[in-house]
């Protein structure tokens, strides 16, 4: 992805489905009613839906049950890649009752297979049919509709925010698919106030509400390296960037959310009202509710930014150098990095968008056959800080040990900046490189296991080439919210480490699909046998076990969760953590 690194995941598939599962939900089932009481007290709901008011709390203990029993008889949820190109008949009087429901928007039955699609280009299960909502009412009457049918009708859900998940998160096997991006241009609602933020849709992109918000000389604070990503999209996973080291991932700068639970009822959500709900649903892979709308928190937008990167040889002292920054006061506003191995004419491919600061050292520099990690970093500016951002820099740079040859910098609007992978995406699309299989592996590493984990990865497993661009930068768990659905290692610094690889589709070769699969499955395999206490981000898993072992010992509330917000697993059918029966 040419100079910008951007993000993300991978597989590993056993489709096992252990008795232990129905197990643990008969035990979470016991303390669960013991939580909702504890937790929901009438002062906390919303009067006009009334949540939780007229649930039966013994439904609901019921249903976590069958949520556990119908995980187990039904291993071939879990099958891999599954491709479905027809829908079958037996939801069809279920589709057609749906038919029936007076929309604003449409539904539409025929022509879905873009609904079948993602980034990841790997996975492809058909919908039945597929909503294009022009209101909430329209999501939440079909979402209701279905819950109304029971767990006979077989039908789920996925909201499918841009599609760019990587193994068919957003789809719904015969299901129903809401597209989300119908919701857009729905007016934004700015209060620039003291403390700024932006009411926007929940299928709004990132890149249209950096624009509008531009136009009030603001912006949101944490970033995706790539902005045409939904909101919804990004909040049902995390969001992190370069910023997050300081303004916490995405889902730490939300005060706000509207969402459609899996019983069709709209709830206002905030830290304090149905706080449950609200931390439920951030990172909380869209399992608990559709999220209609988020009020994202904003700050007064720089005009420009210096855009600098740096090489090493040394992992460690690249490494140290990351921790330091990210851990000073008045450090860089972006904080990133980045692995390159065996690359030919590095620095004169970085000459077209940067500038060395030593032209001659620089063009001596020979990258070929060697193994370097390039921290990469931004300071925002105004132009009336011309002279002291460069002072800042120099002062901040004097701090570090990277090889000063390698020294490249470039000045960009704030705009080119945040949308600088979407350049790349515009080239690779004309090499017809874009839609290609994308087996994307993204880990979370604790601090104390990130030289083992190099050593053994960049050392060993991915010692002679990549196929494509592999992020590692560290992250300050202080800026997690730890109330949210995201999991993150035990460890108060963890690095993210993103294998961004493409597939050549027609190579069998070490290009090919098999054989980075095959990596990333070296690569999770090496994490769990060195006990790295490693979690993934966007986070894929086969079988309930895994998932039970991802989410640790926050499993049990978010099972609890899922009973309570969305009984049936009617939501998110895409990740196979719960199926409906
Ligand atoms: P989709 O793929 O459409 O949906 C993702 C999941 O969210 C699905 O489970 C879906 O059902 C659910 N969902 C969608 N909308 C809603 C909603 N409104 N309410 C509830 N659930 C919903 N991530 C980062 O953190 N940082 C990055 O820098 C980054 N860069 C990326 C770059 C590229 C090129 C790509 C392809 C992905 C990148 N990602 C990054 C990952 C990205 O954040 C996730 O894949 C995200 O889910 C994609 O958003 P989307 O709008 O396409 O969501």
């Amino acid at each position: 992805m040419g100079s910008c690194p951007l993000l993300l995941f991978l597989v590993h598939r056993k489709p096992l489905y252990p008795l232990s599962v129905t197990l643990s939900f008969s035990h979470s089932s016991s303390s669960l009613r013991k939580h909702i009481l504890e937790k929901q007290p009438e002062g906390n709901m919303n009067p006009r839906h009334g949540l939780l008011k007229h649930s039966s709390l013994v439904i609901r203990v019921l249903m976590a049950l069958i949520l556990g029993c119908n995980i187990n008889r039904n291993n071939h949820f879990f099958q891999p890649i599954a491709i479905s190109t027809v829908s079958s008949s037996s939801g069809s009087s279920a589709i057609a009752s749906l038919e029936a429901l007076r929309l604003d928007g449409r539904l539409s039955l025929e022509n879905n297979q873009h609904a079948a699609k993602d980034f990841g280009n790997r996975y492809h299960f058909l919908p039945a049919a597929v909503l294009h909502p022009k209101s909430i009412t329209d999501i939440s009457s079909t979402v209701k509709h279905i819950f109304e049918m029971g767990p006979t009708s077989g039908l789920t859900i996925a909201a499918r925010g841009h599609g760019h998940s990587l193994e068919g998160q957003a789809q719904a096997h015969e299901g129903v698919v809401i597209n989300m991006e119908a919701l857009q241009g729905q007016v934004m609602h700015f209060h620039t106030g003291e403390v700024p933020y932006v009411d926007v849709s929940g299928g709004e992109l990132w890149i249209n509400i950096l624009h509008e918000s531009l136009k009030h000389g603001l912006a949101p604070k944490s970033w995706t390296d790539y902005l045409h990503l939904t909101v919804g999209g990004t909040l049902s996973n995390g969001g992190i960037s370069g910023q997050a080291f300081r303004h916490g991932p995405q889902i730490s700068n939300v005060y706000q959310l509207e969402v459609v639970t899996g019983r069709g009822e709209v709830v206002r959500c905030t830290k304090k009202q149905n706080a449950d709900l609200f931390y439920g649903v951030l990172g909380g892979l869209g399992q608990f509710g559709i999220i209609t709308m988020a009020r994202i928190s904003l700050e007064p937008a720089p005009q420009m930014v210096k855009w600098i990167r740096v090489l090493y040889l040394d992992f460690n002292t690249f490494s140290t150098d990351q921790e330091h920054l990210i851990s000073t006061k008045n450090s860089f506003d972006y904080i990133e990095g980045f692995v390159l191995i065996n690359r030919t004419g590095l620095l004169n491919n970085w000459r077209s968008s940067f500038n060395p600061k030593d032209p001659l050292q620089a063009s001596q520099f020979n990258s070929e056959g060697k193994t370097l990690f390039c921290l990469e970093i931004a300071k925002y500016f105004n132009q009336e800080e011309y002279r002291t951002v460069n002072q800042k820099i120099d002062s901040l740079l004097s701090e570090l040990n990277y090889i000063q040859s390698t020294l490249f910098l470039s000045e960009v609007s704030y705009m080119e900046f945040l949308n600088r992978v979407h350049v790349s995406e515009l080239k690779l699309r004309e090499k017809g490189l874009w839609e290609v299989p994308h087996p994307w592996l993204n880990l979370l590493i604790p601090k104390s296991k990130i030289h083992d984990f190099s050593q053994e990865v960049f050392g060993k497993i991915l010692s002679d080439t990549s196929n494509g661009p592999i992020l590692i930068y560290p992250l300050n768990k202080s800026r997690w919210d730890g109330r949210t659905s995201m999991v993150t290692p035990a460890e108060d610094i963890f690095y993210l480490v993103a294998f961004l690889s493409s597939a050549m589709p027609s190579s069998t070769g070490q290009e090919g699909l098999e054989h980075i699969v095959t990596q990333n499955r070296r690569i999770l395999e090496f994490c769990e046998t060195a006990h790295l206490g490693m979690k993934q981000y966007l986070p894929h898993y086969s079988s309930q076990d895994q998932w039970k072992a991802h989410f640790g010992n926050q499993w049990e509330a978010f099972v609890l969760k899922k009973s309570t917000y969305d009984p049936l697993a009617i939501l998110a059918p895409g990740h196979r953590i719960f199926k409906k029966k």
